[in-house]
């Protein structure tokens, strides 16, 4: 009896929603976010990738899906994000620094005052790949030689142009510089199209072992500047590339150079609901998140807060607020 009245029931209101006149089913709108990250063969890119299968996890609940698109790195981040045609970027720290300060490619345009901090991630090192037989033992001894420097909207390309102005090279005048996307610069330095490349990356990364690994020995050069260096640049620090990563590598020494950080950045308009869902994922799976690469293993949820120049989004602040962080 009882069954029959359900059945009944149902069959109506199922009348109704055919009919068109019974209540909409209440599916809410998904949000799209998408986190521009850099060549598919760096870490920016598996990056965008673990942070948005951590949010993605609870995709239902929050309403919310994050993509991830491969773009030309940092600079190309932080225009496309304050031109609202992305929500979310890996950044590299001193392109943060630059873009809210108005400096470098930045200069014209002014501060980029919408810009806002999430958390910091892995450590970049400027890394300098050379083929052996192109004898290019330091950095100074890329003067006359074919070098890519970066494609312009890379995080690299600044860091290249000032690594070899510190000791006396005039990108434009004394080495032949390419503009090169640095997914591409492995495969010309395997062909003998290039002498040597710049890239600013977490290790490991997939590009590297490309170029580690082809018919051409290579070198990971060593780039030693002095003290003035770190001085006049404040957002650089002296950093070491573990050769353990790149087996395939001609040199058998870790490499002393210097770095960086990739940090997590948005606008001020992306809003606090999205901000706060992707920080809280994070900071609340961090020891997941922290498996998805290799390039994590030195972080902590304290260096994560270390380091940033831009104002914290307000979504980020109050998960820090609620979870009793401090950002220093
Ligand atoms: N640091 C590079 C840049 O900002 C990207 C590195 C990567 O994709 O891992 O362009």
């Amino acid at each position: 009896m009882r069954k029959g009245i359900v059945v009944l029931v149902a069959v109506m209101a199922l009348s109704l929603v055919v009919v068109g006149i019974g209540p909409a089913p209440a599916i809410a709108k998904t949000k799209f976010y998408t986190i521009g990250t850099g060549g598919v063969t760096g870490v920016y890119y598996p990056t965008g990738g673990a942070i948005a299968r951590i949010v993605n996890a609870k995709k239902k609940e929050y309403g919310m899906r994050f993509t991830v698109e491969s773009t030309g790195g940092s600079v190309f981040n932080i225009n496309a994000i304050m031109a609202g045609d992305l929500e979310f970027g890996v950044v590299q720290s001193d392109r943060q620094y630059q873009a809210i300060k108005g400096m470098a490619e930045w200069k014209d345009k002014g501060a980029q005052k919408n810009l806002r901090a999430i958390f910091v991630i892995h450590p970049e090192s400027i890394t300098l790949v050379a083929a052996k037989d192109a004898r290019i033992n330091s950095i100074k001894d890329l003067k006359g030689k074919h070098v890519n420097i970066g494609n312009p909207g890379s995080g690299q390309r600044q860091n290249s142009i000032d690594a070899l102005a510190a000791v006396g090279i005039n990108y434009e005048k004394d080495i032949k510089a390419e503009g090169l996307k640095a997914s591409e610069a492995p495969g010309m330095l395997q062909d003998g199209r290039i002498d040597a490349f710049f890239y600013t990356v977490g290790h490991p990364a997939g590009a590297i072992k490309e170029a580690t690994s082809g018919a051409r020995a290579v070198n990971i050069v060593p780039i030693v500047l002095p003290d003035s260096f770190y001085k006049k640049f404040s957002y650089y620090a002296p950093s070491v590339v573990p050769i353990a990563f790149y087996p395939g590598a001609a040199n058998k020494a870790d490499i002393a150079t210097f770095g960086v950080k990739a940090t997590f950045v948005t606008s001020s308009k992306v809003s606090e609901k999205a901000v706060y869902a992707v920080t809280k994922e994070v900071f609340e799976n961090f020891d997941s998140f922290k498996k998805l690469h290799p390039a994590y293993s030195v972080l902590t949820k304290e260096n994560m807060l270390e380091g940033m120049s831009a104002p914290i989004h307000k979504g980020a602040q109050k998960y820090y607020n609620e979870a009793g962080m401090k950002v220093k």
